[in-house]
């Protein structure tokens, strides 16, 4: 259950309720969340303790989570979160445009490839420095180094950098040389990774997963929420189905079905979806109409050479191409871009 406190509680009157609950023996934790705190049980308190707690003018209102997500939910919060990540703020009029190669190869491929990015209206780098690939016999990323060259290009370029997490044990780690951390498709539902994340109070990017339901996927986002972090981005990323033409299947559905269900902010990797370098254009279009907050789309300078994720990625000229074909889109859905 979720016990709502009233707003600006002070600590002793949420304590008094704490111990009432001990009595009890109920295991209850405290979230803080828009000037509220939050009181968190995993087995209903009696109707002698909910009494109490209106009684002592501790409890507001109680919420009973069925399987669905609560804080992540539309009921729980109308108003459309915005996530701040530096200068950028994702979920806002501006269309968040993150790119960056797949994978951090080398100082010259990043810089540059940051430089042309930024020049052509992106406002967050992204890239890999420990990568979760199919095969361990593929790349698997410079790891520390490659965190380092992100930090790099964030000073050269001033744009904040998203870089993925794989391990809890790393985000003490990664946070050091990152503004945002990523759960990618793969640990979607690694919940001492999204709880890790959650603690980090770090803005988190947390992908679909390939074989995760919406309510799944907001499920997850609860996790991460529910250790006190609010600053949770979700990234459609195309979904497993029988179809081979592409990698993915790009669910642009799950961007209006989510608009009905959660206020957190959504963006659509149109790379991951489609897997081909020609398909990114068309769906980024129609993820823009679609209402999604923005994109996530990766670009390197040579992307026949990339060591990861070569069939998709576009060259800096095509990323340039793409953002200005972009504009009048966003406009006609009341966004901007640049
Ligand atoms: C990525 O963005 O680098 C990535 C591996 O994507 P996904 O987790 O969506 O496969
Ligand atoms: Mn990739």
């Amino acid at each position: 259950m979720i016990i709502v406190t009233r707003r600006n509680l002070d600590q002793g009157k949420v304590d008094e309720g704490l111990s009432l609950l001990s009595k009890e023996n109920l295991a209850a934790r405290t979230v803080s969340w828009n000037g509220r705190t939050l009181v968190v049980t995993h087995v209903r308190p009696s109707d002698g303790i909910i009494t109490k707690l209106e009684a002592m003018g501790i409890a507001e209102r109680f919420v009973l989570p069925s399987h669905t997500a609560q804080l992540a939910s539309l009921e729980f919060q109308s108003e459309k979160s915005t996530v701040k990540v530096g200068d950028a703020e994702i979920g806002g009029k501006r269309l968040t445009v993150i790119a960056g190669p797949c994978s951090v190869e080398s100082r010259d491929q990043l810089l540059n490839v940051a430089h042309a990015v930024k020049r052509a209206g992106a406002s967050l780098l992204r890239g890999g420095a420990f990568k979760p690939r199919t095969s361990p016999y593929e790349f698997q990323g410079l790891g520390e180094l490659g965190l380092r060259l992100l930090s790099q290009a964030r000073e050269e370029t001033g744009l904040p950098v998203v870089t993925e997490i794989m391990e809890p044990s790393r985000v003490e780690l990664v946070a050091k040389y990152a503004d945002m951390l990523q759960v990618g498709a793969r640990s979607a539902q690694n919940f001492p990774l999204l709880r890790a994340v959650g603690e980090s109070k770090l803005p988190v990017i947390l992908k679909r997963g390939m074989m995760t339901t919406i309510d799944e996927w907001l499920q997850a986002a609860e996790y991460i929420l529910l250790e006190g972090n609010p600053n949770v981005v979700l990234c459609e990323r195309g979904i497993r189905t029988f179809e081979r033409a592409t990698r993915n299947t790009l669910d642009l559905s799950a961007v209006a079905v989510l608009r009905k269900k959660t206020h957190l902010p959504v963006l659509v990797d149109p790379s991951h979806a489609t897997g081909g370098r020609d398909l990114v254009a068309p769906m980024a279009k129609a993820a823009v109409a679609a209402g999604a907050d923005g994109l996530m789309i990766e670009v390197h300078p040579t992307p026949d050479k990339a060591l990861s994720d070569a069939n998709q990625q576009l060259s800096p000229e095509e990323f340039e191409k793409l953002m200005n074909e972009l504009e009048p889109i966003a406009q006609a859905v009341g966004r901007t871009i640049h």
